[in-house]
């Protein structure tokens, strides 16, 4: 196995072997230039290299593997062609939601996701129309195979993405069990955040000559600033409403350790009147979807998540994030700072730490290799006028992708017969069932009433609030 450090890449998507039409979609897309994994990555990935590629959560992995399934793809033929392999469903449907938006340069390329939570006969019909990419967690992807509704053999292209985090949850077997399945002679890309033991295993067990490449986190000083507040029990949780109330972030993310953590906070925040919910892993399927449609379309102001729910998600524009509890592993503790700064902004990371939770701080100190930089308490006075609100509220639609309701469509409604300007909407997250639209928080019950009364593609639909 080579391993390539990083090289200065050009960035210039136009030095790729792509056709016109997907340069175009890509700039259309604001894709204006490579990030650094791409720029490493895709040049090896469109020779048909099978590839190891390591880069932070939020580094555009995504789209490094996108193009050169879609590379390999032929529209054509109505097989299977390409299999993505996730840990959660969440990252499969923003895994989909990317390759559909990457895929919209060619005709009619078909994805579909594989995930549990839904009926298997739902899924089965959707294969019988024909797919030509499947997206999916394994679990479920063995099911189909077992049952012979997923048929894997004009695969070209695996992808196992998140490969860390599927070790994590003991998906070894069911990743073994679904890639003997797959025709030898393929291409396999391999994406992670880290570098675990077993990666190597499953590279020398399912690759062929894998070439490693690694983009180390850029350097985190510049653009996240970190403050540290010594609290104790009892003031920790009060203490993150102070720190809502004198920064005032937009988007903001509260991690705790533990699930009942989440729960006390977001009962704490909600009852002062912040827009806060909870993200942890026992949530129903259902919900996640809720609260991450809310969170991502600025209509909630705190998402408060434990490590494993937050793992991988891809949530642009978060103006802080606040450690209400410190990690035990400062590798963890780097993870969830670098998740704000994204992009050239700038962040704010703010961790609370009592005395006991001291040693971990020693911890991230010596991790990187500098003294964290405390705060008083007393600095925290509340700034600005009247309450911490969102700019946005979420109203919910039934119908989805199964009605083949599109954002269009619904933005169409609001633009169109209700009589919202194209700046009053935001978000429009299309599900399987249902449809999540963001619209400026002074309008909800306006544009909910008139969407009601109104249509949408031609048919009257069933709008409510949901915060
Ligand atoms: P990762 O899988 O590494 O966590 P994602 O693939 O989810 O990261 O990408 C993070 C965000 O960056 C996504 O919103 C994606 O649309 C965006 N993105 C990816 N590549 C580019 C690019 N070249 N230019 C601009 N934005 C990009
Ligand atoms: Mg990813």
């Amino acid at each position: 196995m080579t391993h390539t450090p990083i090289p200065e890449a050009p960035t210039d998507f136009a030095r790729l072997p792509l056709s016109p039409a997907t340069l175009a979609n890509l700039s259309q897309l604001g894709y204006t230039a490579m990030t650094p994994i791409q720029a490493a990555s895709l040049p090896v990935a469109l020779l048909g290299k099978d590839l190891i590629a390591q880069a932070k959560t939020g580094s555009g992995k995504t789209a490094a593997f996108a193009l050169a399934l879609l590379a390999n793809l032929n529209p054509r033929r109505f097989a299977v062609q390409t299999l993505v392999l996730c840990p959660t469903r969440e990252l499969a449907d923003q895994v989909a939601q990317e390759v559909r938006r990457l895929a919209r340069a060619e005709d009619n390329v078909k994805t579909v996701t594989l995930c549990g939570g839904v009926p298997l006969r739902m899924q089965t019909a959707s294969l019988e129309h024909g797919a030509h990419i499947v997206v999916g967690t394994p679990g479920r992807l063995m099911d189909h195979l077992q049952r012979g509704t997923l048929d894997l053999a004009a695969l070209n292209t695996l992808v196992l993405d998140e490969a860390d985090r599927m070790l994590d949850m003991g998906f070894l077997d069911d990743i073994t069990a679904v890639v003997k399945q797959c025709p030898k002679d393929r291409q396999t890309l391999l994406f992670s955040a880290t570098y675990p033991e077993g990666i190597d295993q499953i590279a020398r067990q399912f690759m062929r000559e894998p070439q490693r490449i690694e983009v180390a986190a850029p350097v985190t000083e510049s653009t996240i600033e970190q403050r540290f507040y010594e609290v104790t029990r009892a003031n920790r949780l009060g203490t993150v409403a102070l720190i809502l109330n004198h920064f005032r972030p937009v988007s903001t993310i509260a991690f705790c350790n533990t699930k009942q953590q989440c729960r006390e906070l977001v009962s704490l925040l909600q009852a002062q009147g912040f827009s806060a919910l909870a993200l942890y892993g026992e949530l129903e399927q259902r919900e996640r979807d809720q609260v991450l449609a809310q969170f991502a379309n600025r209509s909630c102001s705190v998402l408060v998540a434990t490590d494993v729910a937050s793992r991988g998600l891809d949530i642009a524009q978060l103006q802080a994030v606040v450690n209400v509890d410190i990690s035990p592993d400062a590798e963890v503790h780097v993870h969830r700072i670098g998740r704000t700064g994204r992009a050239g902004e700038s962040g704010l990371a703010l961790s609370l730490a009592s005395l006991d939770e001291m040693g971990f701080v020693g911890r991230i100190e010596q991790y990187q290799q500098r003294e964290v930089v405390w705060h008083p308490l007393d600095e925290l006075t509340p700034t600005g006028t009247g309450r911490l609100l969102p700019p946005m509220v979420t109203l919910q639609m039934l119908g989805g992708r199964k009605e083949k309701i599109r954002a269009g469509d619904v933005l169409g409604a609001l633009t169109g017969e209700a009589g919202f300007t194209r700046e009053q909407v935001g978000k429009i997250h299309v599900t399987d069932f249902c449809t999540f639209v963001a619209v400026d928080r002074a309008i909800g019950r306006e544009a909910m009433d008139r969407l009601n009364a109104g249509k949408v593609k031609g048919k009257s639909v069933k709008v409510r609030l949901v915060g």
